[in-house]
Protein backbone atom coordinates (compact mmCIF):
# COMPACT_ATOMS: atom_id res chain seq x y z
CA UNK A 1 0.00 0.00 0.00
CA UNK A 2 1.37 3.67 -0.68
CA UNK A 3 1.93 5.98 1.98
CA UNK A 4 -1.41 8.37 2.92
CA UNK A 5 -2.08 11.07 5.22
CA UNK A 6 -4.94 10.23 7.39
CA UNK A 7 -7.28 13.20 8.92
CA UNK A 8 -10.50 12.20 10.97
CA UNK A 9 -12.99 15.22 10.19
CA UNK A 10 -15.57 16.36 12.40
CA UNK A 11 -17.86 17.69 10.19
CA UNK A 12 -19.34 17.58 6.68
CA UNK A 13 -18.03 21.46 6.07
CA UNK A 14 -14.25 20.35 7.35
CA UNK A 15 -14.88 16.72 5.38
CA UNK A 16 -15.58 19.16 1.88
CA UNK A 17 -12.73 21.20 2.53
CA UNK A 18 -10.71 18.25 2.83
CA UNK A 19 -11.00 16.34 0.00
CA UNK A 20 -9.50 17.70 -2.50
CA UNK A 21 -7.67 15.93 -5.47
CA UNK A 22 -6.00 12.77 -4.40
CA UNK A 23 -7.92 12.62 -1.61
CA UNK A 24 -10.69 9.66 -0.84
CA UNK A 25 -13.79 9.77 1.88
CA UNK A 26 -13.89 7.25 3.94
CA UNK A 27 -16.43 5.83 6.24
CA UNK A 28 -16.31 2.04 7.17
CA UNK A 29 -12.99 1.59 5.12
CA UNK A 30 -14.71 -2.07 4.00
CA UNK A 31 -14.40 -1.15 0.46
CA UNK A 32 -11.46 1.70 0.15
CA UNK A 33 -8.90 0.02 2.19
CA UNK A 34 -9.37 -3.32 0.11
CA UNK A 35 -8.85 -0.81 -2.92
CA UNK A 36 -5.68 0.37 -1.67
CA UNK A 37 -4.15 -2.72 -0.21
CA UNK A 38 -4.70 -4.13 -3.73
CA UNK A 39 -2.89 -1.04 -5.64
CA UNK A 40 -5.85 -0.32 -7.51
CA UNK A 41 -7.29 3.11 -5.25
CA UNK A 42 -3.58 5.20 -4.15
CA UNK A 43 -5.11 8.82 -2.59
CA UNK A 44 -2.33 10.73 -0.76
CA UNK A 45 -5.06 11.53 1.73
CA UNK A 46 -7.39 9.43 3.28
CA UNK A 47 -10.69 11.56 4.90
CA UNK A 48 -12.58 9.66 7.77
CA UNK A 49 -16.04 10.87 7.76
CA UNK A 50 -16.52 8.89 10.87
CA UNK A 51 -15.80 11.44 13.42
CA UNK A 52 -18.81 13.83 11.83
CA UNK A 53 -21.79 14.24 14.13
CA UNK A 54 -25.52 13.90 12.68
CA UNK A 55 -25.04 11.04 9.90
CA UNK A 56 -25.70 8.24 11.86
CA UNK A 57 -29.65 6.48 12.06
CA UNK A 58 -32.97 7.40 10.24
CA UNK A 59 -35.89 9.13 11.06
CA UNK A 60 -39.54 9.13 9.72
CA UNK A 61 -42.06 11.75 9.56
CA UNK A 62 -45.42 11.47 8.61
CA UNK A 63 -45.76 13.44 5.32
CA UNK A 64 -42.66 13.79 4.96
CA UNK A 65 -41.08 10.53 4.51
CA UNK A 66 -38.07 8.86 5.52
CA UNK A 67 -34.25 9.80 5.97
CA UNK A 68 -31.09 7.81 6.89
CA UNK A 69 -27.80 9.23 7.74
CA UNK A 70 -24.80 8.45 5.05
CA UNK A 71 -22.89 7.10 8.20
CA UNK A 72 -25.74 4.72 9.30
CA UNK A 73 -23.93 1.00 9.87
CA UNK A 74 -25.78 -1.45 7.78
CA UNK A 75 -26.50 -3.84 10.53
CA UNK A 76 -28.33 -0.49 12.32
CA UNK A 77 -31.11 -0.85 9.07
CA UNK A 78 -30.74 -4.41 9.07
CA UNK A 79 -31.53 -5.16 13.09
CA UNK A 80 -34.55 -2.37 13.34
CA UNK A 81 -37.84 -3.84 13.40
CA UNK A 82 -39.87 -0.01 13.66
CA UNK A 83 -37.99 0.41 10.27
CA UNK A 84 -39.14 -3.09 8.87
CA UNK A 85 -42.41 -1.55 9.29
CA UNK A 86 -42.04 1.44 7.15
CA UNK A 87 -39.54 0.05 4.89
CA UNK A 88 -38.94 -3.99 4.99
CA UNK A 89 -37.29 -4.58 1.60
CA UNK A 90 -34.14 -2.80 3.66
CA UNK A 91 -34.16 -5.60 5.70
CA UNK A 92 -34.91 -8.09 3.05
CA UNK A 93 -32.14 -6.86 1.11
CA UNK A 94 -29.16 -6.33 3.65
CA UNK A 95 -30.11 -10.09 5.05
CA UNK A 96 -27.79 -11.82 2.40
CA UNK A 97 -25.27 -8.51 2.17
CA UNK A 98 -21.70 -9.65 2.68
CA UNK A 99 -21.23 -10.74 6.38
CA UNK A 100 -22.45 -9.79 9.82
CA UNK A 101 -18.61 -8.24 10.73
CA UNK A 102 -19.08 -6.22 7.28
CA UNK A 103 -22.42 -4.98 7.93
CA UNK A 104 -21.24 -3.75 11.14
CA UNK A 105 -18.47 -1.79 9.53
CA UNK A 106 -19.88 -0.60 6.32
CA UNK A 107 -22.42 2.19 6.18
CA UNK A 108 -25.25 3.21 3.76
CA UNK A 109 -23.25 5.43 1.73
CA UNK A 110 -20.47 3.34 1.20
CA UNK A 111 -22.54 0.33 0.27
CA UNK A 112 -24.13 2.48 -2.33
CA UNK A 113 -20.91 4.67 -3.55
CA UNK A 114 -18.52 0.69 -3.63
CA UNK A 115 -16.55 -0.03 -6.44
CA UNK A 116 -17.60 -3.21 -8.59
CA UNK A 117 -16.52 -6.28 -8.04
CA UNK A 118 -14.81 -7.45 -11.41
CA UNK A 119 -11.75 -9.42 -11.09
CA UNK A 120 -10.05 -7.52 -13.72
CA UNK A 121 -10.90 -4.04 -12.50
CA UNK A 122 -9.40 -5.50 -9.18
CA UNK A 123 -6.76 -7.20 -10.41
CA UNK A 124 -3.69 -4.45 -10.10
CA UNK A 125 -1.76 -5.59 -13.06
CA UNK A 126 -4.15 -5.71 -15.57
CA UNK A 127 -5.26 -2.32 -17.16
CA UNK A 128 -8.71 -2.69 -17.75
CA UNK A 129 -10.57 0.06 -19.73
CA UNK A 130 -12.28 1.83 -16.53
CA UNK A 131 -8.62 1.82 -14.68
CA UNK A 132 -7.55 4.20 -18.49
CA UNK A 133 -7.06 1.10 -20.51
CA UNK A 134 -8.33 0.40 -24.21
CA UNK A 135 -10.50 -2.57 -23.38
CA UNK A 136 -12.61 -4.59 -21.48
CA UNK A 137 -10.68 -8.17 -20.25
CA UNK A 138 -13.97 -9.71 -19.34
CA UNK A 139 -15.22 -8.83 -23.00
CA UNK A 140 -13.24 -12.03 -24.23
CA UNK A 141 -12.44 -13.56 -20.79
CA UNK A 142 -13.83 -14.89 -17.73
CA UNK A 143 -17.49 -13.44 -17.94
CA UNK A 144 -19.69 -15.45 -15.87
CA UNK A 145 -20.39 -12.98 -13.33
CA UNK A 146 -20.52 -9.53 -15.67
CA UNK A 147 -22.97 -7.72 -17.35
CA UNK A 148 -25.98 -9.07 -19.93
CA UNK A 149 -26.87 -5.05 -20.60
CA UNK A 150 -26.95 -1.67 -20.63
CA UNK A 151 -22.81 -1.78 -21.17
CA UNK A 152 -22.85 0.57 -24.49
CA UNK A 153 -19.03 0.05 -25.04
CA UNK A 154 -15.77 -0.04 -22.70
CA UNK A 155 -17.45 -1.81 -19.52
CA UNK A 156 -18.94 -4.85 -18.44
CA UNK A 157 -18.93 -4.85 -14.61
CA UNK A 158 -22.01 -4.93 -12.61
CA UNK A 159 -23.78 -2.88 -10.09
CA UNK A 160 -22.88 -4.79 -7.00
CA UNK A 161 -25.27 -2.82 -4.53
CA UNK A 162 -28.18 -4.95 -3.09
CA UNK A 163 -28.95 -1.45 -1.42
CA UNK A 164 -29.43 0.31 -4.39
CA UNK A 165 -31.55 -1.33 -6.28
CA UNK A 166 -34.13 -2.01 -2.47
CA UNK A 167 -33.95 1.93 -2.32
CA UNK A 168 -34.68 3.24 -6.08
CA UNK A 169 -37.72 0.44 -6.39
CA UNK A 170 -39.03 2.79 -3.47
CA UNK A 171 -37.88 6.26 -5.38
CA UNK A 172 -34.88 7.14 -2.78
CA UNK A 173 -32.74 10.32 -3.39
CA UNK A 174 -29.46 11.08 -2.30
CA UNK A 175 -28.33 14.29 -0.83
CA UNK A 176 -24.65 15.10 -1.90
CA UNK A 177 -22.90 18.25 0.33
CA UNK A 178 -19.24 20.06 -1.33
CA UNK A 179 -17.67 22.77 -0.54
CA UNK A 180 -20.29 24.74 -3.31
CA UNK A 181 -23.78 23.65 -2.26
CA UNK A 182 -25.95 21.21 -1.42
CA UNK A 183 -27.57 19.16 -4.13
CA UNK A 184 -30.29 16.44 -3.76
CA UNK A 185 -30.68 13.74 -6.97
CA UNK A 186 -32.51 10.68 -7.28
CA UNK A 187 -30.26 7.65 -5.98
CA UNK A 188 -30.36 6.27 -9.49
CA UNK A 189 -28.59 8.93 -10.70
CA UNK A 190 -25.80 8.26 -8.72
CA UNK A 191 -24.59 5.54 -11.06
CA UNK A 192 -23.07 6.79 -14.17
CA UNK A 193 -25.13 6.06 -17.70
CA UNK A 194 -22.80 3.63 -19.34
CA UNK A 195 -24.38 5.23 -22.29
CA UNK A 196 -21.85 8.34 -21.68
CA UNK A 197 -19.07 6.16 -21.80
CA UNK A 198 -17.31 7.49 -18.31
CA UNK A 199 -14.49 5.70 -16.50
CA UNK A 200 -16.73 7.11 -13.08
CA UNK A 201 -19.26 4.65 -11.75
CA UNK A 202 -20.53 7.25 -9.88
CA UNK A 203 -21.77 10.77 -10.44
CA UNK A 204 -20.38 12.22 -7.14
CA UNK A 205 -18.16 15.36 -7.46
CA UNK A 206 -14.98 15.95 -6.01
CA UNK A 207 -15.34 17.46 -2.38
CA UNK A 208 -18.75 16.06 -2.30
CA UNK A 209 -19.88 13.97 0.83
CA UNK A 210 -23.33 12.17 0.84
CA UNK A 211 -24.91 12.82 3.60
CA UNK A 212 -28.03 11.50 3.22
CA UNK A 213 -30.59 9.15 1.65
CA UNK A 214 -34.35 10.26 1.82
CA UNK A 215 -36.95 7.98 0.48
CA UNK A 216 -40.47 9.79 -0.09
CA UNK A 217 -43.58 9.52 1.11
CA UNK A 218 -45.10 8.04 -1.85
CA UNK A 219 -41.93 5.80 -2.00
CA UNK A 220 -43.25 4.10 1.37
CA UNK A 221 -46.77 3.71 0.34
CA UNK A 222 -45.43 0.96 -1.89
CA UNK A 223 -45.16 -2.41 -0.79
CA UNK A 224 -41.36 -4.17 -2.08
CA UNK A 225 -39.90 -7.16 -1.79
CA UNK A 226 -36.17 -8.23 -2.68
CA UNK A 227 -34.25 -11.56 -4.19
CA UNK A 228 -30.75 -12.45 -4.57
CA UNK A 229 -29.32 -15.16 -6.07
CA UNK A 230 -25.83 -16.19 -4.98
CA UNK A 231 -23.36 -18.58 -5.63
CA UNK A 232 -23.41 -19.85 -2.47
CA UNK A 233 -25.37 -18.50 0.81
CA UNK A 234 -23.38 -16.25 2.32
CA UNK A 235 -20.79 -13.75 2.31
CA UNK A 236 -21.84 -13.31 -1.63
CA UNK A 237 -22.40 -10.79 -4.62
CA UNK A 238 -25.96 -11.03 -6.23
CA UNK A 239 -25.38 -12.84 -9.43
CA UNK A 240 -28.60 -11.62 -10.00
CA UNK A 241 -30.68 -9.58 -7.65
CA UNK A 242 -34.78 -8.08 -7.98
CA UNK A 243 -35.95 -5.22 -6.14
CA UNK A 244 -39.71 -4.78 -6.66
CA UNK A 245 -41.68 -2.19 -5.06
CA UNK A 246 -45.55 -1.80 -6.08
CA UNK A 247 -48.79 0.18 -4.76
CA UNK A 248 -50.98 -3.00 -4.62
CA UNK A 249 -55.04 -2.57 -4.61
CA UNK A 250 -57.70 -5.01 -5.50
CA UNK A 251 -55.00 -7.59 -6.90
CA UNK A 252 -53.30 -4.57 -9.16
CA UNK A 253 -50.05 -3.22 -8.88
CA UNK A 254 -50.02 0.48 -9.24
CA UNK A 255 -46.84 2.50 -9.63
CA UNK A 256 -44.49 -0.22 -10.07
CA UNK A 257 -40.85 -0.19 -10.18
CA UNK A 258 -38.22 -3.00 -10.59
CA UNK A 259 -34.82 -2.51 -10.92
CA UNK A 260 -32.15 -5.46 -11.17
CA UNK A 261 -28.64 -5.71 -9.50
CA UNK A 262 -25.88 -8.01 -10.62
CA UNK A 263 -27.36 -7.71 -14.60
CA UNK A 264 -25.88 -4.19 -15.39
CA UNK A 265 -23.43 -1.71 -14.69
CA UNK A 266 -25.75 0.30 -12.84
CA UNK A 267 -29.25 -0.91 -10.94
CA UNK A 268 -31.31 -1.60 -14.04
CA UNK A 269 -34.79 -0.56 -14.50
CA UNK A 270 -37.07 -0.02 -17.58
CA UNK A 271 -40.19 2.07 -17.30
CA UNK A 272 -41.67 0.27 -20.67
CA UNK A 273 -41.57 -2.89 -18.56
CA UNK A 274 -43.22 -1.51 -15.42
CA UNK A 275 -45.95 -0.26 -17.56
CA UNK A 276 -46.94 -3.59 -18.68
CA UNK A 277 -48.40 -4.88 -15.64
CA UNK A 278 -49.52 -1.01 -13.89
CA UNK A 279 -52.57 -1.05 -12.97
CA UNK A 280 -53.83 -4.25 -14.25
CA UNK A 281 -55.29 -7.19 -12.35
CA UNK A 282 -51.29 -9.43 -11.51
CA UNK A 283 -51.25 -12.56 -13.56
CA UNK A 284 -47.87 -15.01 -13.90
CA UNK A 285 -48.56 -13.88 -17.87
CA UNK A 286 -48.41 -10.44 -17.00
CA UNK A 287 -45.44 -10.62 -14.82
CA UNK A 288 -43.19 -12.67 -17.56
CA UNK A 289 -44.07 -9.96 -19.79
CA UNK A 290 -42.66 -7.22 -17.70
CA UNK A 291 -39.51 -9.56 -17.70
CA UNK A 292 -39.14 -10.19 -21.17
CA UNK A 293 -39.22 -5.95 -21.12
CA UNK A 294 -36.75 -5.41 -18.53
CA UNK A 295 -34.50 -7.68 -20.64
CA UNK A 296 -35.84 -7.17 -24.00
CA UNK A 297 -32.13 -5.38 -24.56
CA UNK A 298 -29.75 -8.03 -23.25
CA UNK A 299 -26.54 -9.14 -25.14
CA UNK A 300 -25.10 -12.17 -23.12
CA UNK A 301 -21.54 -12.80 -23.48
CA UNK A 302 -20.04 -16.16 -24.04
CA UNK A 303 -19.96 -17.71 -19.93
CA UNK A 304 -23.68 -15.54 -18.81
CA UNK A 305 -26.04 -16.38 -20.78
CA UNK A 306 -27.77 -18.03 -17.90
CA UNK A 307 -28.43 -14.64 -15.72
CA UNK A 308 -31.20 -14.10 -18.40
CA UNK A 309 -33.78 -16.24 -17.46
CA UNK A 310 -32.64 -16.12 -13.96
CA UNK A 311 -33.46 -12.53 -13.89
CA UNK A 312 -36.91 -13.25 -15.63
CA UNK A 313 -37.98 -15.56 -13.50
CA UNK A 314 -36.83 -13.46 -9.94
CA UNK A 315 -38.97 -10.89 -11.51
CA UNK A 316 -41.91 -12.94 -12.15
CA UNK A 317 -41.49 -14.43 -8.32
CA UNK A 318 -40.69 -10.71 -6.46
CA UNK A 319 -44.13 -9.51 -8.48
CA UNK A 320 -45.98 -12.43 -7.62
CA UNK A 321 -44.78 -11.91 -3.72
CA UNK A 322 -46.11 -8.24 -3.76
CA UNK A 323 -49.27 -9.00 -5.60
CA UNK A 324 -50.27 -12.05 -3.00
CA UNK A 325 -48.67 -10.32 0.36
C1 LIG B 1 -16.16 -10.05 1.20
C2 LIG B 1 -17.15 -8.96 0.88
C3 LIG B 1 -18.44 -9.31 0.51
C4 LIG B 1 -19.37 -8.32 0.21
N1 LIG B 1 -20.64 -8.67 -0.18
C5 LIG B 1 -21.54 -7.69 -0.47
C6 LIG B 1 -22.86 -8.02 -0.88
O1 LIG B 1 -23.25 -9.19 -0.97
N2 LIG B 1 -23.70 -6.98 -1.16
C7 LIG B 1 -23.34 -5.67 -1.06
O2 LIG B 1 -24.15 -4.79 -1.31
N3 LIG B 1 -22.08 -5.35 -0.69
C8 LIG B 1 -21.19 -6.32 -0.38
N4 LIG B 1 -19.93 -5.97 0.00
C9 LIG B 1 -19.55 -4.59 0.01
C10 LIG B 1 -19.81 -3.94 1.37
O3 LIG B 1 -21.19 -3.86 1.57
C11 LIG B 1 -19.18 -2.57 1.27
O4 LIG B 1 -17.78 -2.76 1.36
C12 LIG B 1 -19.63 -1.63 2.36
O5 LIG B 1 -21.01 -1.44 2.35
C13 LIG B 1 -18.96 -0.29 2.13
O6 LIG B 1 -19.27 0.57 3.20
P1 LIG B 1 -18.11 1.34 3.95
O7 LIG B 1 -18.77 2.28 4.88
O8 LIG B 1 -17.13 0.39 4.54
O9 LIG B 1 -17.47 2.10 2.72
P2 LIG B 1 -15.97 2.61 2.51
O10 LIG B 1 -15.09 1.48 2.15
O11 LIG B 1 -15.55 3.50 3.61
O12 LIG B 1 -16.21 3.52 1.22
C14 LIG B 1 -16.61 2.96 -0.02
C15 LIG B 1 -16.57 4.06 -1.07
O13 LIG B 1 -17.55 5.04 -0.80
C16 LIG B 1 -16.95 6.32 -0.55
N5 LIG B 1 -17.74 6.86 0.56
C17 LIG B 1 -18.15 6.19 1.66
N6 LIG B 1 -19.00 6.94 2.37
C18 LIG B 1 -19.10 8.13 1.72
C19 LIG B 1 -19.86 9.31 1.96
N7 LIG B 1 -20.68 9.42 3.00
N8 LIG B 1 -19.73 10.32 1.08
C20 LIG B 1 -18.92 10.21 0.01
N9 LIG B 1 -18.19 9.10 -0.28
C21 LIG B 1 -18.29 8.08 0.57
C22 LIG B 1 -15.50 6.06 -0.27
O14 LIG B 1 -14.70 7.13 -0.69
C23 LIG B 1 -15.25 4.81 -1.10
O15 LIG B 1 -14.99 5.16 -2.43
C24 LIG B 1 -18.98 -6.96 0.32
C25 LIG B 1 -17.69 -6.60 0.71
C26 LIG B 1 -16.77 -7.59 0.99
C27 LIG B 1 -15.38 -7.18 1.39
Amino acid sequence: MKPFAYVRATSVAEAARLLGAGSAAMAGGTDLLGLMKGGIAAPARVVDLTGIDGLRGWSRERGAGLRIGALTPLVDLETSDQLARHLPIVRAALADTATLQLRNAGTVGGNLLQRNRCWYFRDEAIPCWLKGGTRCFASEGENEHHAVIGTARGCNRVAPSDLAPALIAHDARVTLVGARGTRSIALADLYTDPALHSRDEHTIKRGEILTEVHVPEAGLQRRGTYLKAMERKTWSFAVVSVAAAARVRDGKLRNPRIVLGGVAPVPWRVEAAEAEIDGHPFSDELARRAADALLADAAPLAKNGYKVPLAKELVRRALAAIAAA
